[in-house]
């Protein structure tokens, strides 16, 4: 595992806002240089990296489209040459696009499953490959909730986040023998952008139903990805860690 000393990289995949901003905050915070992930929202990845090189980290942005495999290549041939190890990939980019299934378009399908599954997948395997050389490395899938209980009218993105799931128990056990660790972080409802679509009356109809009663914020999921990130965690693989505020006991 990372030594606490000696930090090499940490790609966050999505950390131009929201949850993975949070977390490109926390890992800047620890030491490590940070990628920030965005697609289009270049603006926003700045402003990460200048709030963790003003915090005293180091960081810089870094654009491809997690749905595109050769844009996922690229961008790993370039973190190859970079001269510092990958220590750290969190998975955190998704969309959601809600449907009912019989109202489920293919391309819709096709979209969430290439975004938040395939893609996760496919940074792994690069991530993997900069790690067994090096021996060490903790992959983080950012999940969801509804991966273990389920949601009407997210057949696609539930199905999506508990693929997560399997992949996350299936590398670690491939990945235990060479000390990289792998595992899932499961976020209930966190206030960001993809839950700012909710309406008053929809937020407050899940807060009911969560004891803790309140959404999470994105600082909730980043303090369990450092702690993932850490040497604290190095006993720790395969494992699947909800922060929901007991929505799902
Ligand atoms: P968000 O606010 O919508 O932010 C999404 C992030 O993903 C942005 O940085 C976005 O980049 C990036 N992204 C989207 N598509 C991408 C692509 N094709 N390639 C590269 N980056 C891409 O989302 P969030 O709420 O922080 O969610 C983050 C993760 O947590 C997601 O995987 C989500 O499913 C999961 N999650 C969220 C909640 C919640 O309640 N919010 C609950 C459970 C799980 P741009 O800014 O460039 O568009």
């Amino acid at each position: 595992m990372t030594t606490e000393t000696q930090k090499g990289m940490a790609l966050v995949t999505g950390s131009s806002r929201g949850i993975g901003a949070g977390i490109a905050q926390k890992l800047g915070a620890l030491g490590y240089h940070v990628l920030v992930n965005y697609v289009s929202n270049e603006a926003k990845a700045i402003e990460v990296v200048d709030k963790i090189i003003a915090a005293g980290g180091s960081a810089e942005p870094l654009r491809f489209d997690v749905s595109n495999e050769e844009e996922i290549s690229s961008a790993f041939e370039l973190i190859a040459k970079k001269g510092m190890p990958l220590q750290v990939l969190v998975n955190n980019a998704g969309i959601s696009e809600d449907s009912l299934i019989l109202r489920l378009k293919k391309d819709s399908l096709d979209r969430i499953l290439q975004t938040n599954l395939v893609s996760a997948i496919l940074c792994s395997k690069e991530a993997a490959k900069l790690m067994m050389k090096a021996r060490t490395g903790s992959i983080i899938q950012i999940s969801s909730v509804v991966g273990e209980m389920g949601n009407a009218g997210q057949v696609a993105y539930a199905s999506a986040k508990a693929g997560m799931i399997g992949l996350t128990k299936s590398l670690a056990k491939e990945l235990a023998s060479r000390q990289i660790r792998v595992n899932a972080v499961t976020p209930g409802y966190i206030e960001t952008e993809m839950t700012g679509a909710l309406t008053e009356a929809q937020k407050l109809a899940i807060t009911e139903k969560i004891p803790l009663g309140t959404l999470g914020q994105a600082s909730d999921i980043a303090e369990i990805v450092g702690f993932l990130s850490s040497n604290a965690s190095k006993y720790i693989t395969g494992q699947v860690i909800g922060v929901n505020g007991g929505l799902y006991i």
